[in-house]
């Protein structure tokens, strides 16, 4: 892992374990994402994309499967086995007679793993699920389900920014109005630079962001911003407690009748903070929506709310599970339009996971192509359109409807994703594959590298 590496997996297999049997859902994926790129991940429906993500997650439940072996590599954490103390793991897949397997989990274990990944999912790794109707919880508002994730990791950000604001003197606050408003980029950086002041700048270019406002509007609503009630002293000394200790309160704080009075700041910050980001995601009417429940919005609202919650903290690494699958095609564009604006924005690593090539022609920097729980091929996202190696990214690639092929029949790759119960010895690929050798049905391929920072794991290189 180097510098310029987000996150590393090296090898990570895993197993669910069902009536029919073990099923070897990843079978030695490795990848690395890069700072601030976006990696594609795409694949047939069951191939394994969705599992690679629950796993650097840590959302397998511990009932249905578990990482065998491999690591997850997050700024030096390994993800599979996060806490190093801990000697045992804590789920794990017990051989029994004639070859009966069942899953054991240690209950107390897994709660202290999930009790630490918890600290960093969510804050420094965030992901949008696959189907927002799902993954929201229906019988909360929406309000609710989007600050919390806001209050659990960044208090002292919210207490930061409630002081900045109303810290800030009148001069400065119109100097960085104007810096904002003008686009003045050497004040506006120095400005950010500064940690008291940070938090409102950042306040103020949300607005210019805004693309239903006229210039006036924005700075009226600059203007307005400084709309707070004064502190009393118990709320400030609070305040400036959580910025110093990073979040934490101490004991005194929690005494119920005094928790009351000074947390109301913190949730008044949090919902301010949660109109902000629906308004990042192009939700306008954002005082309305916080009051809402999942099913009084549609998909593609649900969609935008589940993508204001992942960006809630500034995660480093966004995963997309299939984030535009269940939109039409004029929110699918609206969405990915934002996820280049918020890369750019915020600078974090994607792994941007999908079916649809043409979604990830638009949106990633590089390519990595999944078959029956492998990666066959990875690289840069023009090698793989233009110079395709392997015999499935080529096929996949064949099969996508062109002006050319619409008078001709459309290509299909022959047969189906193999069952992982029992996978096809060798190369999985290799029962459907139109160069298949003797060596693919005896010897799983290895990767390598055939151009610059272009893998394929094939027997034909
Ligand atoms: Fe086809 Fe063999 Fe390459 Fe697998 S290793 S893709 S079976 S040629």
């Amino acid at each position: 892992m180097n510098d310029e590496t987000m996150i590393t997996v090296e090898n990570l297999k895993v197993h669910f374990v069902t009536w029919k049997g073990v099923v070897k859902a990843l079978d030695g994926v490795t990848f690395e994402i890069r700072k601030n790129e976006t990696l594609g991940l795409v694949g047939e429906t069951g191939c394994g994309k969705s599992v690679t993500s629950l796993s650097i997650m840590n959302l397998i439940p511990p009932t249905d499967g578990t990482v065998v072996e491999g690591h997850i590599y997050f700024e030096n954490i390994d993800m599979t086995n996060p806490l190093v103390n801990m000697k045992k793991p804590d789920v794990w897949l017990k051989y029994g007679r004639k070859g009966k397997v069942k899953l054991k989990y240690n209950r107390r274990r897994y709660v202290k793993r999930q009790e630490f990944v918890n600290k960093i999912r969510g804050k420094k790794i965030a992901m949008i699920f696959q189907e927002p109707m799902t993954a929201l919880n229906p019988v909360l508002k929406i309000g609710y389900q989007l600050t919390e994730p806001l209050i659990y990791h960044s208090k002292n950000e919210l207490a930061m920014r409630i002081l900045s604001r109303i810290d800030i003197n009148n001069a400065n606050f119109s100097d960085m109005v104007d810096a904002v408003l003008n686009n003045k980029e050497d004040k506006i950086k120095s400005y950010l630079e500064d940690p008291k002041l940070k938090p409102l700048m950042e306040q103020l270019r949300s607005i210019m962001f805004r693309k239903d406002l006229t210039r006036l509007q924005k700075s009226e609503r600059m203007n307005n911003i400084r709309n707070d009630k004064p502190l009393n002293s118990l709320e400030r000394k609070y305040l400036e407690e959580l910025v110093e200790n990073n979040g934490h309160e101490r004991f005194f704080w929690r005494f119920p009748i005094i928790h009351r009075i000074v947390f109301k700041r913190i949730i008044m910050e949090a919902e301010r903070k949660a109109m902000e980001l629906l308004n990042l995601v192009n939700i306008y009417n954002a005082d309305i929506i916080l009051k809402e429940y999942p099913h009084e919005l549609s998909g593609g609202m649900r969609q935008r709310v589940m993508i204001a919650m992942a960006l809630a903290n500034d995660p480093k690494l966004l995963i997309a599970d299939e984030p535009t699958t269940a939109l039409d095609v004029t929110t699918q564009a609206q969405i990915l339009d934002l996820m280049k604006d918020l890369k750019y924005r915020i600078g974090s690593s994607i792994l941007f996971i999908t079916h649809d090539l043409g979604v990830i022609a638009d949106i990633a920097d590089r390519v990595a192509v999944m078959y029956a729980g492998n990666i066959v091929e990875i690289g840069p996202k023009d090698d793989i359109f233009y110079k395709p190696k392997h015999p499935y990214t080529q096929g996949l690639l064949k099969s996508i409807p062109t002006n050319k092929t619409m008078k001709e029949k459309l290509h299909v790759i022959p047969g189906s994703i193999p069952n992982l119960v029992n996978p096809p010895a060798g190369c999985r690929f290799h029962p459907r594959c139109p160069h298949a050798m003797e060596i693919c049905t005896r010897e799983k391929p290895v990767m390598k590298e055939i151009e610059k920072d272009h893998y394929v794991a094939c027997w034909l290189y």
